[in-house]
C-alpha cells in the first residue's frame, strides 16, 4: 500500500511523522502549485470549493508518483466537506484512476469506525506503538506552531525578510527530519536563537487578526501567501486557527491545554452566532471577537468562494465590527482570484488601520469591507 494525503500548510509533516513511525509507505504529492490547481479545476465541478479542487489536484499528482491509496478526513455538518471523499472517489473512477480511499471520520461520529480504519491501515502494529507515534507527531505539530508564531511576530520587524524566510524553511525542514523529541526542540531553539538576533526595526506595529476557513488560513497557496504579504506591509498577523489546536479539538476532544483552542472561540461567538453552521463559521466570529479583545487593529476573514459557513460568519461580522469598533475585511478566494487585486485590497486595508490608529481607535473609520 502506497499512501498519500492532501496538503494543508505544514500538516504533511505531522502526518508524515505519524505514518512513517507506524511503518507505512508514503508517496506525498509535490507542494501545491499552479499545476495542482489546474489539474483540480479541470476535473472538479465548477462550483466545488477551492480546497476540494486543490485536494483533487494533489491526488492526481501523487498518483503520477505511484500512490495507490488516499487517506483523508471525513466530516459532518451543514457544509460540503462531508461529501468530499465520495465525490472525489467518483471523479477519480470516471478518470480511470485506480486509487483506494480510506476516509477517517471524526471520533465524535463513532470511535469504533475510526479504530477499525486505523487497524486496517496499521495492520498488527500494537496500540502502544500507535499512541507513541501520535505523541511524536503531536510534538512536531507543537514545534511547527511555535516556529510559525515567531515568524509572524518577526516578519514586520526584521530588516532582512528573505533571510528570515530562509531560516524558517530550514527550521521546518529540520523539524520534518527530526528523528526524536530532542532533535525537534533543538531545531526550534536554533530558529528562535538565530532569528531573534537579526537586525530589527523598533516601534509599535499594526496587528491584524486572521480568521476564516481552516484550509484557506493554513495553506499559503490557497490564500495567496497572505501572511507574508501582510508581514512585508509591516503588519503582525495574529492567526486564529493553529494546527495543534485543531488536532487537539478534533482528535483529543479538546483535552489538552493548547493556545488558540476552538472551543474558546465558540464561547466568544455565542452572543452573535450560537449554533453550528458547519466548517469554522462559528470559530470565525469568535476569532474576530478574540482579536478585538486582544486590541488588534483589524480582522481579515479569508474563505473559499461560495463557502457557506464563512458566508454566514461574514453576515455577522458587521455586528462584531460595530460593537467592538474594529474594521473587518473579507476576502473570498479561488483559482480565479488575481494577485494584484488581493495586494491592492490588503494595502488599502492596512492604510485604513494605520489611519484609524493615528486618529485613535473607534473613530469614524470603522466598518466592514468585502472583496471577491
Ligand atoms: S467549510 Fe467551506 S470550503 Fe470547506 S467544505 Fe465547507 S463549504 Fe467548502
Amino acid at each position: 500500500m502506497k499512501l498519500t494525503y492532501p496538503h494543508m500548510g505544514n500538516l504533511y509533516i505531522v502526518v508524515r511523522a505519524l505514518l512513517t513511525s507506524l511503518g507505512l509507505d508514503l508517496v506525498l504529492p509535490p507542494p501545491t502549485s499552479r499545476r495542482t490547481a489546474e489539474l483540480g479545476v479541470r476535473y472538479s465541478p465548477e462550483f466545488a470549493c477551492f480546497p476540494f479542487k486543490l485536494n483533487l489536484g494533489n491526488y492526481l499528482e501523487a498518483e503520477e508518483l505511484g500512490a495507490d491509496t488516499i487517506l483523508m478526513a471525513g466530516g459532518v455538518g451543514p457544509c460540503r466537506f462531508g461529501y468530499y471523499a465520495q465525490v472525489q472517489r467518483e471523479i477519480l473512477r470516471d478518470l480511470g484512476v485506480d486509487m483506494e480511499m480510506v476516509v477517517l471520520e471524526p471520533p465524535d461520529v463513532g470511535y469504533r469506525e475510526l479504530t477499525d480504519k486505523v487497524r486496517y491501515l496499521v495492520g498488527d502494529c500494537s496500540w502502544w506503538r500507535v499512541v507513541k507515534s501520535i505523541r511524536f507527531a503531536w510534538q512536531k505539530a507543537l514545534a511547527l506552531d511555535n516556529v510559525e508564531r515567531e515568524l509572524l511576530y518577526l516578519r514586520p520587524r526584521v530588516l532582512e525578510p528573505n533571510s528570515l524566510e530562509k531560516r524558517y524553511r530550514t527550521a521546518v525542514e529540520e523539524i520534518d527530519a527530526a528523528p526524536d523529541s530532542r532533535a525537534i526542540s533543538r531545531a526550534v531553539q536554533e530558529f528562535f536563537k538565530t532569528s531573534r538576533r537579526m537586525p530589527q526595526r523598533q516601534g509599535r506595529f499594526l496587528r491584524v487578526g486572521l480568521v476564516g476557513e481552516i484550509f484557506t488560513v493554513l495553506e499559503p497557496f490557497a490564500n495567496y501567501d497572505l501572511e507574508r504579504r501582510l508581514g512585508r506591509l509591516g503588519v503582525q498577523v495574529e492567526r486564529s486557527i493553529w494546527l495543534s489546536a485543531w488536532i487537539n479539538d478534533h482528535l483529543f476532544g479538546g483535552l489538552l491545554r493548547v493556545k488558540g483552542g476552538l472551543k474558546h472561540a465558540d464561547r466568544l461567538a455565542s452572543p452573535y452566532l450560537n449554533s453550528f453552521v458547519g466548517g469554522h463559521g462559528r470559530e470565525t466570529v469568535g476569532g474576530a471577537v478574540a482579536c478585538a479583545l486582544q486590541d488588534c487593529d483589524g480582522v481579515i476573514q479569508v474563505a473559499p468562494l461560495t463557502c457557506m459557513p464563512e458566508i454566514v460568519a461574514h453576515s455577522v461580522l458587521p455586528s462584531v465590527s460595530r460593537d467592538y469598533g474594529i474594521p473587518t475585511l473579507t476576502l473570498y478566494l479561488d483559482e480565479q482570484s488575481g494577485e494584484a487585486g488581493i495586494q491592492t485590497r490588503l494595502e488599502a486595508f492596512v492604510d485604513l488601520m494605520a489611519a484609524r490608529r493615528r486618529k485613535g481607535k473607534g473613530g469614524m473609520l470603522d466598518g466592514s469591507f468585502s472583496g471577491y
